[in-house]
């Protein structure tokens, strides 16, 4: 093979699926199809419609044939959802009508048409600033693509079928690659883009396949056959691995493996501390089949279900039933655990459309949030019945995202009872005493925690966005990314501004951001009195075991001193020497 090294390659990316594969690399390389280009006569114009309209119609007829072996196969709500994105695209006027009118006018042969419109419209959606619409370009691509092929007579090349083992590396994967990706022998995907929210990241933690993406150009950089390790935690790709390597990943394999193992045993234990003090912990989810995963590993709730990712890859609105099913069979599942479901959190770098979300200069900082659903009253009156509704089949939960202030929080309850009024006088059943809880992750929020948690029942602390804003550090922007320190004296101050404000008022308080699926932080939060934590599937073994080996007395004095300390790296300092003694496996594997 031309190009073949001898020395190891490290790629090193952003890991957004975990689990470590090993095998053989695959490069998935989109072809440029060569597009005829010839005139029509004015009495081929016909012909030359009917040739369109029969690749749009078996576009459609294969993308659902995909969606029935997805949902006979594999299971995944978001391939389907996202399949059903694909099949709008094949309806889209944008798309169809400039076609027929081109063809009309200049009668050349519609793959040269449709080819040059597509272009121009996946283009112009690329140069966007909304992330969203930039992601959208991606399957406008794919679909257009496969209309392509159909127009030309391809058969569409997918990953159907691959040698077991196979790393597939691609610049990006389309959803119907994923969606269509050979489950059994394909061990994992690494991209040279994307971000947590992309569609590879959805699609590869809803298949629990380990997947890197953000690898830059590894894709260029790497041949079919090389042998490969893909790590999913760390968010590396190693290609031809040294025997170094090798034997370095074969021992972390053998003491994950066991660690695992280890922590496996603990499902059904309580998440409490040596000393008898009981902590809350549960999942985070973004779509329904993440459930299963937080079952199997002993959640007891899920303190987070991000709702916006309904509302995500479509043009409509989800409809009060279609989010109702969703959130009750949540409620269903995790019966008689809590569901918090957040409303949802569009803006910032999710997005819906422009109407709901315009693009902005400054998204963080602008239409997000609970500012969306105050703004948008009849959109947020709707996903409340769901979510009220959903409460009486279980233990249902509410909570407002990005509350800057009490006043949003007065303004959103005041809705909330006008929808039980409405609901109330329908005759139709709903949660009468759903509890209400704030997400405290903007600092005017969290200095102002004692009067919001007047207002509401609990609290969950979006770290994520409370150490982006208050320490001016873009969360996605990785050049920036060291900057953020969820120990910073700042971050701790504010923290414990909001547990005294919840304790005193007799309510409780979570985190929900990533801090608190870091087993390295436990003892800092439980410390400083958090009641709950909410974490991704993976991470809440981990964290049970430092609980389970710690005591609430060591924590506190760990958090007393954490707050005399000038700088994060003394905080982190402290928080591993702990660790370390109580199970140093967790900073090893
Ligand atoms: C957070 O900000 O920490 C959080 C949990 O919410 P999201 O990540 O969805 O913004
Ligand atoms: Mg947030």
């Amino acid at each position: 093979m031309s190009g073949k090294t001898t020395s190891e390659q490290v790629f090193q990316g952003i890991g957004v699926s975990p689990g470590v594969a090993r095998g053989q690399i695959l490069v998935y390389r989109i072809a440029e199809e060569a597009i005829p280009h010839y005139d029509i006569t004015p009495e081929q114009v016909s012909q030359e419609i009917a040739r369109f309209e029969q690749a749009l119609i078996t576009t459609r007829q294969q993308l659902h044939e995909l969606q029935q072996k997805i949902s006979s196969g594999i299971g995944s709500d978001a391939s389907s959802s996202i399949l059903d994105v694909h099949v709008s695209i094949t309806e889209d006027p944008a798309l169809i009508e400039p076609v027929i009118t081109r063809l009309e006018q200049e009668k050349k042969n519609v793959e040269f048409i449709f080819n040059e419109i597509t272009r121009k419209y996946i283009h112009t959606l690329q140069e966007l600033p909304d992330e969203f619409l930039r992601e959208r370009a991606v399957d406008v691509q794919d679909v257009t693509r496969r209309i392509l092929q159909n127009l030309l007579g391809h058969t569409h090349r997918g990953l159907t079928s691959v040698p077991p083992g196979t790393i597939v590396v691609a610049y990006d994967l389309a959803p119907s690659d994923t969606s269509s990706l050979d489950r059994e022998h394909v061990a994992g995907f690494a991209t040279d883009v994307g971000s947590h929210t992309s569609h590879t990241a959805i699609m590869a933690r809803s298949m629990n396949i380990p997947a890197v993406v953000g690898l830059h150009d590894a894709s260029q950089r790497v041949h079919d056959g090389q042998p490969a390790i893909l790590d999913g935690y760390s968010g590396t790709l190693i290609v031809e691995p040294s025997e170094q390597t090798l034997y370095i990943y074969g021992q972390l394999q053998v003491k994950r493996h066991s660690l695992e193992e280890r922590l496996a045993a603990l499902r059904d234990l309580p998440a409490e501390t040596l000393d008898g003090h009981r902590v809350h912990l549960s999942g985070n989810i973004e779509l329904l089949q993440d459930i299963e995963g937080l079952k199997h590993v002993g959640a007891e709730g899920i303190g987070l279900f991000r709702t916006e990712y309904l509302f995500l890859n479509r043009r409509d609105f989800p409809s009060e039933e279609e989010q109702y099913e969703q959130y009750v069979s949540a409620v269903r599942a995790m019966k008689p655990h809590p569901v918090i479901i957040r409303t949802i959190d569009l803006g910032g770098d999710k997005f819906h459309s422009d109407e709901v979300t315009p693009p902005e200069i400054n998204p963080f900082l602008g239409f997000r949030g609970i500012r969306v659903c105050l703004a948008h009253v009849e959109m947020f009156k709707t996903q409340l019945r769901a979510i009220l509704r959903a409460g009486a089949e279980g233990n249902a939960k509410l909570m407002y995202p990005m509350i800057s202030g009490v006043a949003e929080v007065v303004q959103a309850n005041r809705i909330v009872e006008e929808v039980m009024a409405d609901l109330r006088r329908d005759g139709v059943p709903f949660a009468e005493n759903i509890d209400i809880g704030a997400m405290i992750e903007v600092p005017s929020a969290a200095l102002t925690a004692e009067m919001i948690a007047t207002e509401v029942d609990f609290f969950s602390i979006g770290s994520n966005d409370l150490v982006q804003y208050t320490m001016a550090v873009d969360r996605v922007n990785e050049r920036v990314a060291n900057l953020a320190e969820p120990a910073h004296p700042a971050i701790l101050r504010l923290l414990r501004n909001c547990v005294e404000a919840a304790h005193n008022n007799n309510i409780w308080i979570g985190v929900c951001g990533e801090v608190a699926g870091q087993p390295l932080y436990t003892p800092l939060l439980i410390g400083m009195g958090v009641d709950e934590l909410s974490m991704g599937t993976a991470n809440l073994p981990r964290v049970k075991e430092v609980i389970r080996r710690m005591k609430l007395e060591e924590a506190q004095e760990l958090a007393a001193a954490a707050l005399h300390a000038i700088h994060a790296r003394d905080v982190v300092a402290m928080l591993k020497a702990l660790i370390q003694r109580i199970d140093p496996d967790l900073l090893s594997s």
